[in-house]
């Protein structure tokens, strides 16, 4: 390798350890589920996207199976290429039905979707509006697409009015306004109605990213546009199935006319080969147990409120959540990185999060909370949360 490279990588690792923002990678020695293998020893498990334990499901699994059986393991080539395969199809179909959109695409990721959408709908001659805490693959989705970005502050409509307004006296070709659903390091919704209510008055086109709402916000999960009841008003959902759904893949939903034009013009999607048909099918069965009951989403709102109501109590700042996800502010990274590995040492693998992830000097734990988890975990968590918080000095 460059010598120069070499050393001038070193240096930057090293700078990382000593600003305590360097992340200790675990290796699992078994699947994803409330309680997880690392070293041996058994962890409860605050860490995963898992919500609804769909990850290690038996019925989700089997499908997995029977679709390798049938279909093998790869998609061949990209699908404009190499023709789709008919369950990639099925996915597409079942999907739309559940988001209740006209249609949907499939991508290999959420953060795969993001990198195709934006740039196949925005150019240079258009305004890209950004919610100031969105998630990285929004913004390098922005900035891949050579529109002029502008930023309103977080959540905050009167922000967002003002930069609407002066965009539009600016006159581009279009306007997009992009949000992530539910922020996925502090927990809070973006105010969609308020969003959509504006886009109207600016005829904006709206964008919002669920990855952190499927499975988890509105009717049986239908995310964040069934939860406010928008659907047909914002005109591009982006999902991901890494979280909810237990697989991996992403999705873009919207108009019959959106999708048939992404299928044409959307980088990742003809230029880099469509996910395996073991995932399609593993996707496909996740949403045939949300449809049928929703559980394990009611099993996910009632662990969060039993979790973030005793650390409350406790004590603990929680931030602004109003979702399973419960980010425990700590601040400073170095003291959070120490407050993650006493969890570790007392038997729970809950990461610390710190810049560039979320802004300097708010670090925090970020718990994610997960269907699968048992009142008993709970209460074995918030006595080590607890114990951890008064060594540590965040609470009394
Ligand atoms: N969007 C948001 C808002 C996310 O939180 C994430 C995952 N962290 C992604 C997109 C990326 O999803 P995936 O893991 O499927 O690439």
């Amino acid at each position: 390798m460059n010598k120069n490279l070499e050393l001038k990588l070193q240096e930057e690792i090293e700078n990382l350890k000593d600003e305590g923002l360097y992340t200790n990678i675990r290796t699992l020695e078994s699947p994803q589920g409330a309680w997880v293998e690392i070293d041996g020893k058994e962890k409860l498990n605050f860490c995963s996207n898992n919500y609804l334990g769909l990850a290690n499901h038996p019925e989700v699994s089997k499908a997995a199976q029977r679709a390798i059986e049938e279909y093998g393991v790869g998609p061949g080539a990209v699908r404009t290429i190499a023709g789709t395969m008919e369950l990639h199809r099925e996915l597409e179909e079942k999907l739309a039905d559940f988001k209740k959109a006209e249609a949907t695409i499939t991508f290999q990721s959420g953060f795969n979707a993001n990198l195709a959408v934006i740039p196949a709908l925005m150019t240079k001659k258009d305004i890209i509006i950004s919610d100031e805490l969105n998630h990285a693959s929004i913004i390098d989705g922005c900035r891949l697409s050579g529109a002029e970005i502008r930023v309103y502050d977080h959540a905050d409509l009167e922000s967002l009015r003002e930069v609407l307004a002066k965009a539009s006296e600016d006159n581009p070709e279009k306007i997009l306004i992009v949000t992530d659903g539910v922020f996925s390091m502090d927990g809070d919704i973006a105010p969609l109605p308020g969003i959509v209510e504006l886009a109207k008055e600016f005829e904006a086109i709206v964008m919002v990213d669920d990855a952190h709402g499927e499975g988890v916000l509105g009717s049986h999960g239908r995310g964040i546009v069934d939860h406010f009841e928008l659907h047909g008003e914002v005109d591009i959902e982006i999902g991901t199935f890494s979280k909810a759904f237990g697989t991996v893949g992403g999705c873009a939903a919207g108009s019959k006319t959106l999708i048939e034009y992404l299928e044409q013009r959307a980088r990742p999607f003809l230029f880099s080969s469509a996910v395996t048909p073991a995932d399609v099918a593993a996707t496909i069965a996740a949403i045939e147990i949300l449809k049928r009951d929703d559980e394990l989403v009611e099993k996910l709102w009632n662990n969060k409120e039993i979790f973030q109501d005793n650390m409350k109590n406790a004590g603990f700042d929680v931030g602004k959540t109003v979702t399973p996800i419960t980010p425990v502010m700590i601040g400073e990274a170095k003291k959070a990185q120490k407050f993650s590995e006493r969890l570790m040492e007392e038997g729970i693998f809950a990461t610390a999060i710190g810049f560039p992830t979320v802004p300097k000097g708010k670090a925090r734990i970020r718990v994610m909370l997960s269907a699968t988890h048992s009142q008993d975990d709970l209460e074995f968590a918030l006595d080590k949360f607890k114990k951890i918080g008064r060594e540590l000095k965040l609470i009394d």
